[in-house]
């Protein structure tokens, strides 16, 4: 299994360690077709990129992209900001923009108060002390996602589970009808091997495989999701980003239809 594109990488934009260019020149050296920088959404308190940087954040992907020689994509690591589906992106942003992903994360300004205390604050608690999530919590969470992916046209899931258990099932049934991708995260697995054997038996659902890397040295590091796969004996034409292949992104795909 060869990558062919490595969409989720951070920079300094939100907290990655090393610049755009420095992740550029990892992603040539490892013979990736196209890198994606997507750091995190505007909604997330600590370590957002802020609206007033994407010009010099577009400006340093273009750079990068001439200078190495493969299409670095201006991407974004959104936030699910409660359980209508609300994410980091207004229409007005969507220009600036070329692959729109979105995840659960913490120190997130939430869509609602309610939102705060039951997805944001009930999460975060069964993070430190839960050990079984309730009825309540999955339902809550798998709503979230669902929501997410019906109302924004979001190209990935990231790191699904991650902070925010769910059913997984459900969500990749939606992933699969609206042509959203469910990432394999190569910095943690958040599906177990169960979850994604009947995620592949029960769905059409697609995948990409990205690193998440928050250094220039982690960009194409995928082996946590390789050793994964070879247990489950994954079928590996469910995946759209090796091998040669390239994924039809649904953000892209919505754009030309404005
Ligand atoms: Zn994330
Ligand atoms: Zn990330």
């Amino acid at each position: 299994m060869i990558l062919t594109a490595d969409y989720h990488t951070h920079t300094p934009y939100s907290h990655g360690k090393n610049t755009v260019e420095e992740n550029a020149e990892q992603a040539q050296k490892l013979g990736l077709k196209q890198l994606g920088i997507s750091d995190h959404g505007f909604s997330h308190v600590a370590f957002g990129v802020r609206r007033r940087q994407i010009q010099d954040y577009r400006r340093d992907c273009k750079i990068a992209s001439e200078k190495y020689g493969l299409d670095v994509l201006v991407g974004i690591e959104a936030n699910i900001r409660g359980v209508d589906g609300k994410a980091d992106l207004k229409p007005s942003d969507y220009e600036n923009f070329d692959i729109y992903f979105c995840g659960k994360h913490v120190f997130v300004w939430y869509s609602k108060f309610s939102d705060f205390l039951g997805y944001g604050c009930g999460n975060f608690w069964f993070d430190k002390f839960g050990k079984k999530p309730s009825e309540k919590l999955l339902h809550r969470n798998t709503k979230a996602y669902v929501n997410t992916i019906k109302n924004n046209p979001i190209d990935a899931i990231t790191h699904l589970n991650y902070l925010c258990p769910a059913n997984a099932l459900e969500v990749a049934k939606c992933a699969s009808d609206y042509g959203t991708y469910i990432e394999l995260n190569a910095k943690k697995c958040h599906l177990t091997d169960d979850e994604l054997c009947e995620i592949v038996q029960k769905t059409d659902a697609r995948f990409l495989i990205n690193s998440d890397a928050h250094s220039a040295k982690r960009v194409g590091e995928i082996q946590l999701v390789e050793e994964q796969l070879t247990r489950v004996n994954f079928p590996l034409e469910r995946i759209d980003n090796i091998d040669g292949r390239l994924p039809k992104f649904r953000f892209a795909e919505f754009k030309k239809s404005l």
